[in-house]
């Protein structure tokens, strides 16, 4: 196996200045301006390393760019109001989501369309998906402006840096890249208390590993703020679950998981999201229930929806259609691996297909 010119960087620099955390370790991996995955490629679809919702079908972004314009009109149609996305890949569930709601009255006259993509390469494919749709790109949150927000976030959080963490008797030992026999190769700190887990000896014993997301909860704490002032909403999707255990650092490199070491730079590196977590972070703004993702889709009436889309279909298209509603909807497939789970203002109700309440 060839060394990618970043392992080679990242061995030098672990030789001088000592192990990184897999936060510094996937930071650089992924964001690396001359040899990060996502600074350097398209990696979705049939030709990349992974596919998401939006690119699997249409049907993904038109119900969830539906349930943000209700949610919209539910709250009195402020105007003008952010549309924004985090880490929005190629740009096709903005694009899905602008053309489901072409036809709400006032949504796209009110909507500044923003989007938060740390990617050179692929802000230039959003710029082709979204034609001559005026958008404005944003480095972080941070730039989000003080006004109404309604806001997606697809695959974005399991993209963020992690770090990992194996419980001891009275404290944790840090999971670390570091250098062996001229490789990288993983290994643990001295056990510590941490005061960031000190919640967690509770529901854990030693030998069992939880991660966390440092860069995660300031995200969530600007958005929960400008929802709780302002108003809005943020509908956030990706594959985790509520509290996180055990290790779930990984990585992907043409559809197959692969030794996240192997390769830096060359793979797709990603770690489940606690919800819980973000949910945190997002007060005083209120969270949903967190939900599979094929109830939020069927909620929000996707079955309908593929019925009406297969009667104009025939053939291979069809089949196609047809196994792209089973992949995002089936237990066995997208439905329960993904979650959703939804950000909204103190006083109000969660928007349309959030609402346990009224199922
Ligand atoms: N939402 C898209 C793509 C998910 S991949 C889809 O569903 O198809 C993750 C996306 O987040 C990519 O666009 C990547 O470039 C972007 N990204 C990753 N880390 C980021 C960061 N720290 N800040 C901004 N964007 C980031």
């Amino acid at each position: 196996m060839s060394m990618t010119a970043l392992a080679d960087l990242l061995i030098r620099r672990i030789a001088a200045t000592g192990p990184l955390t897999l936060a510094d370790y996937m930071a650089e991996c992924l964001l690396h301006p001359d040899h990060g995955y996502y600074a350097t490629r398209d990696p979705f679809g049939a030709g990349g390393d992974f596919t998401t919702a939006p690119e699997i079908s249409q049907m993904f972004g038109e119900l969830i760019g539906l349930c943000l314009a209700q949610a919209w009109l539910d709250q009195g149609a402020p105007a003008p109001f952010t549309l924004a996305e985090l880490g929005p890949g190629r740009g096709t569930l903005m694009a899905d989501v602008l053309r489901a709601t072409r036809t709400v009255p006032g949504f796209h006259a009110a909507a500044r369309v923003m989007l938060v993509e740390a990617s050179p390469t692929l802000r230039g494919i959003q710029r082709r998906t979204l034609g001559d749709h005026p958008v404005t790109w944003a480095d972080t949150v941070d730039a989000l402006p003080e006004a109404p927000l309604f806001l997606i976030a697809n695959e974005f959080f399991d993209a963020l840096p992690i770090r990992q963490f194996t419980r001891h008797p009275a404290g944790w030992a840090e999971t670390v890249v570091g250098v062996a026999g001229g490789r990288l190769s993983l290994g643990r700190t001295p056990p510590a208390p941490l005061a960031v887990l000190a919640h967690r000896l509770g529901d854990t014993m030693p030998g069992e590993i939880v991660e966390i997301c440092p860069a995660a909860a300031p995200i969530m704490g600007r958005i929960g703020g400008l929802i709780t002032r302002r108003g809005g909403a943020a509908l956030i999707i990706d594959y985790g679950g509520w509290r996180s255990r055990g290790d779930t650092f990984q990585a992907l490199q043409d559809h197959r998981p692969a030794d996240p070491l192997a390769a830096p730079g060359a793979a797709d590196l990603t770690a489940h999201v606690d919800f819980q977590a973000l949910a945190q972070a997002a007060a005083p703004a209120r969270a949903s229930a967190m939900i599979e993702q094929g109830a939020l889709l069927r909620r929000l009436g996707i079955d309908q929806r593929a019925a009406r889309l297969a009667q104009s279909l025939t053939g291979a298209a069809q089949s196609q259609h047809l196994a792209a509603h089973r992949r995002l909807t089936d237990r066995g497939e997208m439905g329960s691996l993904f979650k959703a789970l939804a950000i909204h203002p103190p006083l109000l109700p969660p928007p349309p297909g959030f609402d346990l309440s009224d199922a």
